[in-house]
């Protein structure tokens, strides 16, 4: 049977004619080593939606085309963030948040209800792929002793990294929470931070309760939310220093709307600046965006927010209702997918719209979606 993955059209794209497989991508760096680390990440801000589904599904079918054709030993790093914002709060003019994590420790958030939809989808790749995961969540993340020893230098160098991770308003935002409510200052303006010998002090100012210091030493303990640019930096310098520590090939995959701008602008001038030897630096893989019509990045929360999109399925909405129309059949027909995206070149450096994966799935399972209800 023909299908629609069958009849795509693929203009020339540099890197597609630079790579044979796409474990090419990772051979210089696996050269010599003897474990390969593909560390991917979600904000854990409800049930993983169809993009986030695809995403992961790449990550670790890449991890397995790449694991065979390098004969190293696999992992997968699922980086979970529960610092991600789950309230917002305005007092005084200034915006403040709070995140999930401590939302599900004061009893306000379902913490299962977070992290079921990731697990069950963590556990179905695994059993398919044959790939291990770890899960690690942001409170270990931000503890670990490279990523501590990362936010030394960028709290030593401010100067340095502002205009790369707040080229707007030049606030580099590693921010404490209130000791008594957990309250984060969103825009950092009554943030400061000093480097001390060996940890970094964070001040700012809670609306109910007043001035706190959180001390963050770089052999951990303590707690800060660092925000995109700075994790991203961070996470960077950790792969970069994983190397060592497990003797691996490390690779990050992510969303190809982490390459581009995002990469050339925050991420490579990140580390240039951290004085990382270019060789040392992670394998950056991006997994293809899945796209509305008009080329835009497929976004639950305008989906919901605008009723944007609205005549495509629910389906695209989140794994629970994927599952529940089509059980788990249907991540057999995206995995039958993106194992071809995670070997041939011209598949994985492209985007896919919505109505191909309808196609998709209609070639597959004889189903039709139903236009979604207004
Ligand atoms: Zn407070």
């Amino acid at each position: 049977m023909t299908t629609a993955s069958d009849n795509l059209i693929f203009a020339p794209v540099g890197i597609a004619h630079l790579t044979s497989r796409n474990a090419d991508l990772l051979r210089a760096a696996a050269d010599g080593r003897s474990a390969l680390r593909v560390t991917t990440a979600a904000q854990l801000n409800g049930v993983p939606h169809f993009g986030t589904t695809v995403t992961i599904l790449t990550v670790f079918a890449f991890a397995a085309h790449a694991a065979d054709a390098l004969g190293l030993p696999p992992t997968v790093v699922f980086d979970a963030l529960e610092n991600a914002p789950a309230e917002h709060v305005r007092r005084n003019g200034e915006y403040y948040t709070r995140t999930v994590g401590d939302l599900i420790d004061a009893g306000r958030l379902d913490g299962a209800t977070r992290t079921d939809g990731f697990r069950r989808l963590l556990n179905w790749a695994r059993d398919r792929s044959g790939v291990p995961y770890e899960v690690r969540p942001y409170r270990v993340y931000q503890n670990l002793r490279p990523v501590r020893e990362c936010l030394h230098h960028i709290a030593q160098n401010l100067d340095g990294f502002a205009p790369i991770c707040a080229p707007t308003d030049g606030i580099v935002k590693v921010r404490p929470r209130c000791p008594a409510c957990q309250l984060m200052e969103k825009a950092g303006r009554r943030l400061r931070i000093t480097a001390l010998p060996d940890a970094v002090q964070l001040d700012s100012v809670c609306p109910d309760h007043g001035p706190y210091t959180e001390h963050v030493p770089i052999d951990g303990g303590g707690w800060y939310d660092a925000n995109t640019p700075v994790r991203s930096i961070q996470k960077g310098y950790l792969l970069a220093a994983e190397r060592d520590i497990y003797d691996a090939c490390s690779v990050s995959a992510d969303g190809a709307d982490w390459g581009g701008a995002w990469h050339s602008q925050v991420l490579a001038p990140g580390l240039a600046t951290l004085a990382i030897p270019a060789r040392d630096w992670p394998i950056s893989v991006f997994t293809p965006l899945v796209v509305d019509r008009t080329g835009g990045k497929l976004s639950k929360s305008l989906y919901v927010a605008k009723g944007t999109y609205a005549d495509l399925p629910e389906l695209f909405l989140n794994l629970d209702v994927l599952l529940a129309d089509h059980g788990e059949h249907i991540l057999d027909t995206l995995w039958t997918e993106v194992t071809r995206w995670a070997v041939e070149p011209r598949r994985l450096h492209r985007s896919y719209t919505v109505d191909y994966f309808a196609a998709l799935l209609t070639d597959h399972l004889a189903v039709r979606p139903a236009p979604r209800a207004a």
